[in-house]
């Protein structure tokens, strides 16, 4: 009994001495964040543009000729537009993608 109270205190012990590291690295860590990187402002500068077409996918619709309901098949396409944005501040690019246009392969209402 009395060497098993022995181990719990050990294991007690242990526990602790963890406990108390990993709350100095924590101290350790807040005063690090006490300096935090000054606020950067980019000046982004559009750099270039493109297009790109991507197919995205079929769909059918229907349409009358001569009193008849025919159906057929219309291939969309996506258009998008990539702008290219260069801020020289830190030399350093980013890009932003939008849909520009739906493109329908036939014309149709429905
Ligand atoms: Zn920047
Ligand atoms: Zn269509």
């Amino acid at each position: 009994m009395v060497k098993k109270m022995k181990k719990y205190m050990l294991m007690f012990g242990m526990i602790l001495s963890v406990s108390l590291v990993a709350f100095s690295t924590q101290v350790v860590a807040e005063e690090v964040l006490e300096n935090p990187i000054p606020q950067v402002k980019h000046n982004w500068v559009e750099y270039s543009t493109g297009f790109d077409e991507i197919e995205a996918g079929t769909h059918e619709y229907t349409y009358w000729k001569n009193f008849i309901k025919r159906t057929r098949t219309c291939l969309i396409t996506h258009k998008i537009k990539t702008v290219v944005y260069y801020c020289d501040l830190h030399d350093h690019t980013k890009s932003e993608t939008f849909l520009d246009e739906v493109i329908h392969s036939h014309q149709h209402s429905d």
